[in-house]
């Protein structure tokens, strides 16, 4: 849902009780529903991948809503789930209990030019800031893929970005500094976001320059490529052998665009999905689809524009995906012997016939893989990903907090030194647990929560 900033116009944040149990004393829970409004319906990630019946969705557009509705949480010893627009590849975003979808609350608070920073309520969307920090002359430093997460969808998971009876609470680096820092990466368990106050810069264009190299040329000197940009990225091609990869420096140049509806939309689009779709019966044909795929994407290509219509991409039809972070010093035997495994695997008539691209990037080495869903058609991807992430996890790889792995309480304590640090941060702020969707508690606090609990398709019009 998108809708276009407004002023903001209710009191800001502060430390006081005005959402706290005694605000709520006196109403009945018939007359919070009543003042809610909540709606019943299935709700599915963007991947398609994950599918859930909250018991009610709430739209909140004030805080003193989103303290009601923590109320009623309360009261009926649901749990709560606040979400973003459900980009999520994992079941991270999925609840059946309350969710809070966070769109409504999308107002800009502040947008200093001077000060180059805004404050903005947690629901706004990156493209929807995009555009008001434009106005202003601003943008972001540095960007994901895409702009549909919401703000705090992206601080929640990391994006590459209390309980305590439901009282405001305003942290920072040196406010609550555990707090704050719990909440950067708090995979909804620290609370309700509300707003957030971030700083940006300057407004600026990239120049993104791309080649395609031969697979052996590029891993050879992968180190010294990733130097050449300020944002260097890498698309790797498995079954075609190459990788393409794209330097995108700061410019001035006038905006200079590629590509047509023939080559980027039919071709590249459609009759690679078509292709796909087919790959799920003769299973040879997806080679032939990483082949096309990488061919329609080599040759040189220069691109200028405004740094978010550079740094976003298509990515394409629903997908499974994983994504791991591992140190760069680990990243080239680890690539290595993941292609030694799929070359093996291609050459195996009932091997598997990986999809594409694997994308890296360079913060630390960021490796991603897919298995496309064309037409938002299953394709299997358990033996790939299953191999990929032992590989990844063997040479000191972390998950991607929004994607889904299989890493238990044990296993992350022993990659996260602050594990029990977060946890505590978790015990204090959400006294009853109300935070603890099913995710929370599988990972965090590692409960038996069936990890395919919302992996079933729900049929349109299911109750619960
Ligand atoms: C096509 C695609 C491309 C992507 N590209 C990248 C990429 O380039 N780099 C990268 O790092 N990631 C990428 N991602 C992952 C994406 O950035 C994250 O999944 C992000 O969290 C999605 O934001 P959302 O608003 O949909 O959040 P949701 O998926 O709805 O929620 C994510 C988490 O945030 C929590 N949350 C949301 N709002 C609040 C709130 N107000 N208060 C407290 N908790 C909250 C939820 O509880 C949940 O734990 C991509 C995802 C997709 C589908």
């Amino acid at each position: 849902m998108s809708q276009s900033p407004k002023p903001i116009d209710d009191a800001k944040p502060s430390d006081g009780p005005e959402y706290g149990e005694e605000a709520f004393a006196g109403i009945s829970t018939e007359h919070l529903y009543q003042k809610l409004q909540p709606i019943t319906l299935i709700s599915t990630n963007w991947g398609q991948t994950w599918y859930c019946i909250p018991l009610a969705v709430f739209e909140p557009e004030t805080v003193e809503q989103c303290g009601t509705i923590l109320e009623l949480a309360r009261r009926e010893g649901k749990v709560v789930r606040a979400v973003g627009v459900g980009h999520s590849p994992s079941d991270l975003a999925c609840t059946t209990g309350f969710m809070i979808r966070m769109t409504r609350m999308n107002r800009i608070i502040e947008i200093s030019s001077e000060k180059r920073c805004f404050e903005a309520e947690a629901g706004i969307t990156l493209n929807e800031l995009h555009q008001e920090l434009g106005r202003h002359g601003l943008a972001f430093s540095s960007l994901g893929s895409i702009s549909e997460q919401t703000l705090a969808g992206v601080i929640s998971t990391s994006t590459h970005g209390t309980g305590l009876a439901f009282h405001l609470i305003v942290c920072s680096p040196t406010q609550d500094s555990d707090l704050f820092n719990a909440t950067l990466c708090g995979i909804g368990a620290t609370g309700v976001i509300l707003r957030v106050k971030m700083t940006v810069e300057p407004a600026f264009r990239l120049k993104e320059i791309g080649e395609t190299l031969p697979f052996d040329e590029f891993i050879g000197k992968m180190g010294e490529l990733a130097k050449r940009a300020e944002h260097p990225r890498f698309w790797w091609f498995p079954a075609a052998g190459t990788v393409r990869c794209g330097y995108a420096n700061r410019t001035t140049e006038p905006v200079r665009t590629n590509g047509s509806w023939f080559w980027d939309r039919l071709l590249a689009y459609h009759a690679v999905q078509a292709i796909l779709f087919a790959g799920r019966y003769i299973t040879s044909l997806n080679t032939y689809a990483g082949r096309f795929a990488a061919w329609l994407a080599s040759g040189g290509s220069v691109v200028v524009n405004d740094s978010y219509k550079v740094f976003n991409v298509d990515c394409r039809y629903p997908q499974n995906t994983t994504e791991w972070a591992l140190p760069l010093r680990n990243a080239e035997a680890c690539i290595r012997e993941f292609r030694q495994w799929i070359e093996k695997e291609i050459r195996d008539p009932n091997g598997i016939r990986p999809h594409f691209p694997i994308e890296m990037r360079e913060t630390t080495c960021w490796i991603g893989i897919v298995q496309f869903k064309p037409y938002g058609f299953d394709t299997p991807y358990h033996k790939y990903f299953d191999h990929f992430e032992r590989v990844v996890f063997e040479h000191g790889g972390r998950p991607h907090w929004a994607k889904a792995h299989k890493l238990k309480p044990d296993d992350l304590r022993k990659l996260y030194p602050k594990f029990d640090d977060f946890r505590s941060v978790l015990d204090r702020v959400d006294v009853k647990g109300i935070f603890r969707s099913e995710y929370v508690q599988r990972h965090v606090f590692g409960v038996d929560v069936d990890p395919r609990v919302f992996k079933k398709r729900v049929l349109p019009g299911a109750t619960r």
